[in-house]
């Protein structure tokens, strides 16, 4: 099973040269105990975002959730305290999920998408629960219950006006990184007594169903 963000572990603090000659750092991503992802991130200014350097902060977060890789990404998450967040879900992402999983997870290719000062709606009464993983937890997993449907209003990396209504994975990245602009990490929403280490969560729950897991758990 391919346990929910797509959190992985990389080494902090390493410096690594890529093709181009570029130097980049090996993990930009803020880890937990940081105030940063603590603190309530600011609206970005409208006039900001035709800027080359907000485009620029657009693109690292892009290139960085793609190298981690994640399926989402929130400013604070490289150090920058902005309401801006990225996400895409890609087919080598859930590669290792059967065809039941995915569609378990509704979950979907999604091309990149940017929301800058992101408004969250939680649409209708239905949940779902999975396990979720955070590039900024790096190695755990835990189960976390999400509304299925939300709708997003923001701006996009134009400054236009954009609103997306969606249901399933897509909605839970949404609330996932929305909650990184206030300050919340997943594990503060998380059922506590399912966290546990990436490679553990795998080998005990890889694969059954949602419903037997939370049997299996007393959840
Ligand atoms: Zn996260």
């Amino acid at each position: 099973m391919r346990v929910a963000l797509v959190a992985l572990v990389v080494l902090s603090g390493c410096v690594k040269s890529v093709p181009g000659g570029k130097v980049m750092e090996e993990n930009p991503i803020v880890q937990t105990g940081a105030p940063v992802l603590r603190a309530k991130a600011q609206d970005v200014p409208v006039e900001q975002i035709a800027t080359p350097e907000f485009q620029a902060l657009l693109s690292r977060m892009i290139d960085t959730m793609r190298q981690a890789p994640g399926v989402g990404l929130a400013a604070p998450q490289i150090g920058v305290p902005w309401r801006v967040l990225v996400l895409e879900d890609r087919e080598e992402l859930m590669a290792s999920l059967s065809e039941a999983e995915r569609a378990e997870r509704m979950r979907v290719v999604v091309p990149v998408r940017v929301f800058i000062n992101p408004t969250l709606t939680l649409i209708g009464e239905e949940k779902a629960t999975f396990f979720e993983g955070c590039l900024s937890v790096a190695g755990f997993a835990g189960l976390v219950e999400r509304s299925l449907e939300v709708e997003v209003s923001g701006l996009d990396e134009k400054g236009q006006p954009a609103t997306w209504r969606v249901r399933g994975w897509p909605a839970r990245i949404l609330q996932h990184e929305v909650d990184h602009l206030a300050g919340t990490l997943y594990v503060d929403r998380m059922m506590t007594r399912s966290f546990g280490t990436l490679p553990q969560v795998k080998a005990r729950f890889g694969g059954k169903p949602i419903e037997q897991v939370r049997r299996e758990l007393g959840l």
